[in-house]
């Protein structure tokens, strides 16, 4: 103990350093957190966040439901729920995925606190240090974090733009099984994937489908984006193809606001029994009052139209989107989604795109390092542009700024280097090839 009878400080910061358990050593702000807080100034076009663009909500449907809840059922809604859910609201979770092919039953939903708490409540059900999560590289930042907060292993398995590539998983399984690696999940966002924009394609659903059956192996399938499609709709859910290995989760978040913080799994019945009990050890029971005014949304309003507007909105910025990359930045490569939020950009291979981050917020424009996205230092090539946000106008200002930083990272590169600048501009294979740490 120090003088001031606080325990000696590990490091000059926080004195209670030697005390954390384990697990908390996952929990480490990233290297770019300080400069997302720069990127927030107005002046700056973030191309960062993945932030739904609330505004196209009318608030008179949100203000609406509010009112008859608390009219009504007041006493409900500021008081303690279920730890599963309101059983109402689960029903209409049903018809909320009917949408994308699952028939379920309303007893399997249980509702979470986002689906971000969902994924937590699974990691804490399956995961033990050293177990194996299996799942694309790139893959969904906040969902490693919590895998390594439960101190397992994240192993990325190559994907190109039809999603995860099977052959692929398959290799992986063999090598961490001959390791003696013990694979506890296959994670997996296969419709609009953040960060990556591809979907995965319906023949892979069922053959990645039947490797995780034959390997005994369970899918956690996270689909927050599916709804929101632009040309077309992606292939049904992987749920409704295998009810019993697949832990499914959806949200509110991108189809209403993420305010609500009302998200859920839906689980074979012996695990949801599970994730109840989860639930309740966590947060005793999700938010009464929100899950209420959602079911109000959802008994009354078109929500169907509505989650059409936000994808005309999105399909927009999308739009816009690409249409600033091929004019300002027509060498590189990137991802055409077919839906969600966000475009992958693959770099010229002598650039970083961490390195690159701070010259780009000078120049008032910020982006999400690929690195952000691998658990393994992958991704310094690549760089995750979201278009939910901004507006079309502001998209368009930010790629060009970005591709004012692109032409002065590779001018100051290459003047050191001496190399061919266009040379090496013609990197389509991260893509469509596997990454080297896996060959
Ligand atoms: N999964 C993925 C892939 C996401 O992109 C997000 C949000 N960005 C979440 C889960 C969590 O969403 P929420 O907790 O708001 O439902």
């Amino acid at each position: 103990m120090t003088k001031q009878g606080f325990p000696q400080a590990g490091n000059n910061l926080d004195p209670w350093y030697h005390h954390y358990a384990e697990r908390a050593a996952g929990l480490r702000a990233s290297e770019v957190r300080a400069l997302f807080a720069v990127a927030s100034r107005p002046e700056v076009v973030s191309l960062a966040g993945g932030m739904p663009f609330v505004s196209a909500l009318p608030q008179d449907l949100v203000i609406n439901a509010m009112d008859k809840v608390m009219l009504e059922q007041g006493a409900v809604a500021l008081q303690y729920g279920s730890g599963q859910g309101i059983p109402l609201l689960r029903e209409q979770i049903l018809d909320v995925m009917a949408l994308e092919g699952i028939r379920a039953n309303a007893d399997d939903v249980v509702v979470t606190t986002g689906s971000q708490h969902a994924l937590e409540l699974v990691s804490k059900l399956f995961l033990d240090p050293g177990d194996v999560v299996l799942s694309e590289g790139p893959s969904y930042v906040t969902a490693m974090v919590i895998f390594k907060s439960y101190q397992a292993e994240v192993e990325h398995v190559p994907m190109d733009e039809h999603g995860m590539i099977p052959e692929a998983l398959r290799e992986h399984i063999v090598r961490l099984r001959a390791a003696g690696k013990s694979i506890k999940l296959l994670y997996t966002i296969p419709s609009f994937h953040n960060p990556a924009g591809v979907t995965l394609s319906w023949e892979r659903r069922v053959e990645i489908l039947q490797i995780a059956r034959e390997n005994n192996i369970l899918v956690l399938e996270d689909n927050p984006y599916g709804l929101l499609y632009f040309d077309q709709p992606a292939p049904d859910a992987m749920r409704s193809i295998e009810e019993d290995g697949v832990v499914y989760l959806g949200t509110f978040s991108k189809t209403l606001a993420p305010g609500f913080r009302v998200g859920w799994a839906l689980a074979p019945h012996a695990i949801r029994e599970k994730l109840v009990l989860a639930n309740e050890a966590a947060v005793l029971s999700p938010s009464s009052f929100t899950q209420l005014v959602i079911s109000e949304y959802l008994s009354t309003a078109d929500w169907k139209g509505q989650i059409n507007t936000f994808r005309g909105v999105y399909q927009e910025r999308k739009n816009a989107m690409l249409g600033a990359l091929e004019e300002f930045l027509p060498e590189l490569t990137w991802t055409n989604p077919n839906g969600g939020f966000y475009v992958w950009v693959t770099l010229p291979e002598r650039l970083d795109s961490k390195a690159m981050l701070p010259r780009a917020v000078k120049e008032l424009v910020a982006y999400t390092p690929g690195t952000a996205f691998f658990a393994d230092g992958d991704g310094r090539q690549n760089m995750r542009l979201s278009f939910c946000y901004p507006t079309p106008d502001s998209i368009r200002l930010g790629v060009r700024r970005l591709a004012t930083v692109i032409r002065g990272e590779l001018d100051l590169v290459d003047t050191f280097a001496g190399t061919d600048l266009l040379g090496a501009v013609d990197d389509k294979r991260r893509f469509s090839a596997p990454p080297p740490n896996i060959s």
